[in-house]
């Protein structure tokens, strides 16, 4: 078991299978970046599963899939197959955009894959335009369409920015509720690489939106989900990641692994440590003490609140998120 130096119990592994995006969104990559990661520096699928072993047997069972947008890498219901067939009761998940997801749902739910997250900021074709860059809305919406359809469970990730989406947190709610999805609102995190006019709707503005359409309840936090979620008279839930509270960070079981290997221990921060070297040396145990230091150096929470709150310089195409 993975344990770091707060007794948090790190069971949780994102993996980005690559820091490219075919979407240029405002809050994580409005332009593209100078160079991009050498492809012959990324870890092969067959590298990547060698590490997934070393984290399954050190006490991971829930690995999620993501990016930069992870359905541009190819047979990645190839690298899926591989996890599920190795440890079938591993919690598979992926996030994306759903803009490819069209022609690939059926594959990588055969593959093992159980579960998706969407990004969803909008349901007007010119904001979504806006915010990613190109007209993306319908290809996302038919790639929600076949997920549901192949029997992949769907969550939505919602970013509302003022003066861009935060109009439509009741429709994107409703969007979810009518199909039986659950809808996270994810606040804003300021980084280094998002453009400089974003301004993020905090929570408590959120919640007295939404108040004047519905009632509900606060629920609290359900296990290590960073998810704050609340019920509606009807039973429906929805979610709210404050990453700018103090106690946002107290359950946090998760470290992440980038396309080229390194090993980050905490979203906010630059800090990791690279499995490379050990992963193409075939070097089981010099990896597996690279993942268990890392979890040892494990900060106790991000810096996006409190006093010496900054902008984080890590970007969220690399560390997926
Ligand atoms: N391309 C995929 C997608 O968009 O779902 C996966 C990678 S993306 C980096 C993962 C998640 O990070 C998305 O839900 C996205 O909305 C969220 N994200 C990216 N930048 C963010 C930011 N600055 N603040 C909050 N969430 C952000
Ligand atoms: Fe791409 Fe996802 Fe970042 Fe948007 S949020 S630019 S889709 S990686």
């Amino acid at each position: 078991m993975l344990i770091d130096s707060y007794d948090r119990v790190v069971d949780y592994l994102r993996v980005s299978v690559t820091e490219r995006c075919n979407f240029r969104c405002q809050y994580c990559m409005p332009e593209k970046p100078f160079s991009w990661v050498p492809k012959e520096n990324l870890l092969s699928f067959e590298e990547l599963f060698l590490f997934m072993k070393i984290a399954i047997d050190e006490g991971v069972n829930k690995i999620r899939i993501t990016g930069g947008e992870p359905l541009l890498r190819e047979d990645l219901d190839k690298f899926i197959k591989m996890i599920y067939d190795y440890k079938p009761s591993v919690d598979l998940a992926m996030t994306t955009n759903a803009y490819l997801l069209k022609g690939t749902a059926q594959r990588l739910k055969d593959a093992g894959l159980k579960r998706i997250n969407v990004s969803i900021d909008t349901l007007k074709p010119e904001v979504a335009q806006a915010i990613a860059g190109k007209d993306v809305l319908k290809n996302v919406l038919e790639g929600v369409e076949e997920a549901r359809k192949v029997g992949l469970k769907v969550k939505v990730n919602m970013v509302p920015m003022k003066n861009m989406n935060a109009n439509e947190i009741v429709d994107v709610l409703e969007y979810c509720k009518e199909r039986d999805m659950s809808i996270r609102f994810i606040e804003y995190m300021e980084n280094q690489f998002a453009a400089k006019e974003i301004s993020g709707l905090k929570s408590d503005e959120l919640l007295s939106l939404l108040r004047e359409h519905y009632e509900f309840e606060d629920e609290g936090f359900d296990g290590s989900s960073p998810s704050h979620y609340f019920r509606m008279k009807d039973g429906y839930r929805f979610g709210l990641i404050e990453p700018y509270e103090d106690d946002f960070c107290k359950k946090c079981n998760r470290i992440r692994l980038t396309a080229e290997g390194n090993l980050i221990p905490c979203l906010y921060f630059d800090e990791a440590l690279s499995i490379g070297k050990a992963i193409k040396a075939g070097d089981i145990q010099a990896a597996a003490e690279v993942l268990r230091e890392v979890v040892r150096t494990k900060p106790e929470k991000n810096r996006w609140g409190g006093e010496d709150s900054e902008t984080s310089s890590r970007a969220f195409y690399e560390t997926g998120g």
